[in-house]
């Protein structure tokens, strides 16, 4: 039996990316007293590349596989994988939403008044980026710039976008909502894995987690989980929640590139500058510019050897489906899914788009690259395990707020609608009468 904590918190937030991040602040800044508990670091962004490796390539932990090698990344960091994310605002699933009596219009205007979203000024978007704009548009399609979670009047001509990490403040990210909740008074307690919600008679009461190898436990008047698309089924499989964790989607991603003769990819590209939804075939595609090292292992893990020292020749296209949800997660978060015959269609036809918008670009040489996914989620669906105010529908006080969370297929980066969702959250909690005495906001742990 391990340490057991007498501290007692009004909330428990299991994860600290852009869902957990989201209500932590908005509840610290409603003067509750909050327990953040992290699993992975809270040290400083470097932005090198060893510093990602170590937070969102390390097989098992930030990176799984399918059976089949499609492989998956997250970021087990504070912040999560926004840490790593490629910055783009994508509309709020409103229509979706309003089907399971959720409605976000007010956390939305909220956000956007709040976080830094609008797209690229005109110097931000780089020639290789307005060649596959210009070449998709005269081909007739809706192809424009996209929203971008970054503080633009930061950005200086030649800055690096933060693939591995932004440590100049100029990409935005969960991590500045966990600056300001702790500024606010919230506790974060990082190298702190949370294995299990306690539970008593049909209540939680707090969270039994790991930290330098011992288990403790701490109370809480409210939990809540947020995870993270795979971190969160987990733990409430542990609890007892047998049902998490089945019949999900992970908007599985190919890109699609070739090289052109006459640009050159620059240093300070931005990757999803512009781009194109197809809504009704299921597909969203941007521009795709990645930093040599990652342009690199993608040449190499689609044998294309040669193509490793055409880096800055190469242009390249992403294409992310909405998948239909399958699958079922192991105990420990392996993943056991494959892609349907659906999905295989509207990966193809989406290949297909993306290589005459590249040979119209000029690009010659072309392939697609192996199949990625970065956003797991619906695996603890409103609906079917959670009520419309993300409470767990059988047991009281406990509460998930993530990508899990998302009740349908959808097929686009969540970013903006989870920090939505955990503005709406902190609202159904902070209700009056629940308030404790508070103290200074703190960090401990690794
Ligand atoms: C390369 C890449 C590019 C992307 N680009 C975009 C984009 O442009 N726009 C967009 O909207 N989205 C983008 N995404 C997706 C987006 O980053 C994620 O969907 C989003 O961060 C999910 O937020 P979350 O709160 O669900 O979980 P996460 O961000 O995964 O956060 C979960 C947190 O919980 C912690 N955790 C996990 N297990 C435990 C445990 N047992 N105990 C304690 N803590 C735990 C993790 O360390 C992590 O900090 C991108 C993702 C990647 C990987």
């Amino acid at each position: 039996m391990g340490n057991t904590s007498s501290e007692r918190y009004d909330a428990i937030i299991a994860g600290s990316g852009p869902g957990g991040a989201s209500v932590a602040r908005e509840l610290a800044k409603k003067g509750r007293r909050v327990l953040v508990l992290e699993w992975g670091s809270g040290a400083p962004v470097r932005g090198s590349f060893l510093q990602y490796l170590r937070w969102q390539l390390v097989p098992g932990r930030s990176l799984l596989f399918t059976p089949n090698l499609l492989a998956m990344v997250r970021g087990i960091v504070t912040g999560g994988s926004s840490v790593f994310y490629y910055a783009t605002a994508f509309p709020v699933p409103h229509e979706m939403l309003r089907k399971y009596g959720i409605d976000v219009r007010r956390e939305e205007r909220e956000a956007r008044a709040e976080l830094p979203i609008a797209p690229l000024k005109d110097e931000m978007m780089t020639p290789m980026a307005r060649r596959i704009m210009e070449s998709a548009r005269a081909l007739g399609y809706d192809w424009k710039g996209l929203p971008k979670f970054m503080y633009q009047d930061r950005w200086k001509s030649g800055y690096r976008f933060g693939y591995y990490g932004d440590p100049h403040g100029v990409k935005w990210s969960a991590r500045m909502l966990m600056d300001e909740a702790v500024e606010a008074g919230a506790v974060l307690v990082n190298g702190a894995r949370v294995d299990r919600v306690i539970i008593e008679n049909g209540r939680a009461v707090g969270v039994s987690y790991t930290a330098c190898g011992r288990s403790r436990s701490i109370f809480a008047d409210t939990v809540v989980i947020a995870a993270g698309g795979i971190g969160s089924p987990v733990i409430l499989r542990k609890s007892g929640l047998r049902e998490a964790g089945y019949d999900f989607f992970f908007d599985p991603l190919v890109t699609v590139c070739g090289t052109v003769k006459d640009v050159r990819r620059r240093r300070d590209e931005i990757p999803m500058s512009a781009g194109c939804i197809f809504a009704r075939e299921g597909f969203v595609m941007t521009d795709l510019a990645l930093q040599t090292m990652l342009d690199r292992m993608f040449a190499a893990m689609s044998l294309r050897f040669f193509k490793i020292f055409q880096s800055r020749k190469t242009v390249r296209i992403m294409v992310k489906i909405r998948d239909d949800l399958a699958g079922r997660l192991t105990d420990s978060g392996g993943v056991r899914k494959e892609l349907t015959p659906a999905d295989r269609e509207r990966l193809r036809k989406g290949a297909d788009i993306a290589r005459n918008i590249l040979s119209h670009a000029g690009a010659r040489g072309m392939y697609t690259t192996w199949k990625l996914a970065a956003h797991p989620g619906g695996t603890v669906r409103i609906g079917r395990i959670l009520d419309s105010n993300l409470k767990v529908k059988d047991v009281a006080n406990l509460y998930v707020c993530d990508c899990s969370v998302i009740p349908e297929p959808w097929g686009l980066p969540p970013v903006l609608t989870l920090v939505c969702l955990g503005k709406r959250l902190a609202r159904h909690l902070a209700v009056p009468g629940k308030r404790t005495k508070k103290t200074g906001g703190r960090r401990g742990g690794r």
